[in-house]
């Protein structure tokens, strides 16, 4: 394994966070539990040092994080475009989390491709873009909140984690892990959640608030999406399902209400690759699961203009939802081989 945050680059940053500097915290659009657990445990670590960070996301993330220590200092860029602005540019630092392209922040990214401030990634997907000053870009990391662990201890700074930074940080594990059961939730993974929890994680809280927390029309749309959405092509070892905008406001959609749905589809036996197609404003986003060694992100990359990791991609495509359905359909041939194998 690498070396994560070797000495030098750390004292380097740690130079510039002393300067004094103004700090702004960012991370992907439509914010999920890593993104916001990793983001929200940086700006509590930051300000326990005593410093005034800034967490600027670029749109709203689900309800079911809006629990998490922290949360009302988040800004979100779309509620105040003209303020979100002021503060990229005036600001010094720019912790880039959990996403490696700028593009990954959609409407904020000319914001930050012209921003002077010194850009820091801290992030677990492949391929980064070689726009940062620092890349700490590591791939084999579970999650980038298990990478703002490593940030802290490397920075000799563990006994900092309180209890609010320890939940903040058991979030984003347990949530980018499909709850600790993906391949990248290594021993040290383990370690470190055994940490966060006597740092003052209440685990059986955590995942209270995060999965047991449906809203009654939320688990209704599930329901309807396994009984009359699922599709199941037992030649390709693949199941998918569709969403249309219009089956999406039957249930009275909010952010987040689909998350997890894909991979009921992919825990069929015998179902390697699973897919869901939900139809957005004017574009198709398509979430990817697959088991084993088959690569979603390959697929993703090569097809949907998408990436993400081995196991789990998403992607989207810029069209009506048959069309989008259409394409996978006709890609998969190509795959048939890894499928079955
Ligand atoms: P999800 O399906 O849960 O939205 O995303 C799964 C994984 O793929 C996450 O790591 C996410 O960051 C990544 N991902 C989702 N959508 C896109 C996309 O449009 N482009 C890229 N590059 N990655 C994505
Ligand atoms: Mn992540």
């Amino acid at each position: 394994m690498i070396e994560r945050f070797p000495e030098e680059k750390l004292k380097e940053v740690s130079a510039l966070l002393n300067k004094p500097s103004r700090i702004l915290i960012t991370t992907h659009h439509r914010p999920d539990g890593d993104a916001m657990g990793s983001s929200l445990a940086l700006l509590l670590y930051f300000q326990a040092k005593g410093f005034s960070p800034i967490l600027l996301v670029p749109c709203e993330y689900p309800d079911f994080l809006q629990w998490l220590p922290g949360n009302d200092q988040v800004l979100n860029f779309e509620d105040d475009e003209s303020h979100a602005e002021e503060l990229v540019n005036d600001s010094d630092m720019i912790f880039c989390l959990d996403f490696n392209w700028l593009s990954r922040v959609e409407k904020m990214e000319p914001l930050l491709r012209k921003s002077k401030a010194v850009k820091i990634l801290i992030d677990h997907h492949l391929n980064p873009e070689s726009i940062f000053e620092y890349t700490f870009s590591y791939p084999d990391a579970s999650s980038t909140s298990e990478l703002i662990f490593d940030y802290i201890k490397a920075s000799g700074d563990e006994k900092l984690i309180s209890p609010d930074i320890a939940t903040a940080l058991y979030c984003g594990i347990m949530t980018d892990t499909n709850s600790f059961r993906y391949e990248s939730m290594k021993a040290g993974t383990h370690r470190i959640i055994a940490s966060l929890i006597e740092a003052g994680a209440r685990n059986h809280l955590i995942h209270q608030n995060v999965y047991d927390s449906n809203t009654e029309n939320r688990l209704r749309l599930l329901g309807y999406a396994l009984k009359e959405k699922l599709v199941v092509l037992r030649e390709f070892r693949c199941a998918y399902i569709s969403l249309s905008e219009k089956e999406l406001e039957m249930f009275n959609f909010r952010t987040g209400d689909t998350e997890g749905v894909v991979n009921y589809a992919l825990s069929i036996l015998g179902v390697e690759l699973a897919a869901l197609f939900t139809e957005r404003e004017g574009f198709v986003k398509i979430s990817f699961r697959s088991k084993t060694d088959f690569s979603v992100q390959e697929l993703s990359s090569a097809h949907f203009n998408g990436g993400g990791h081995k196991n789990a991609s998403g992607g989207r495509y810029n069209g009506p939802l048959s069309e989008a359905i259409m394409t996978f359909l006709d890609i998969l041939p190509e795959y048939k081989e890894k499928l079955l194998k």
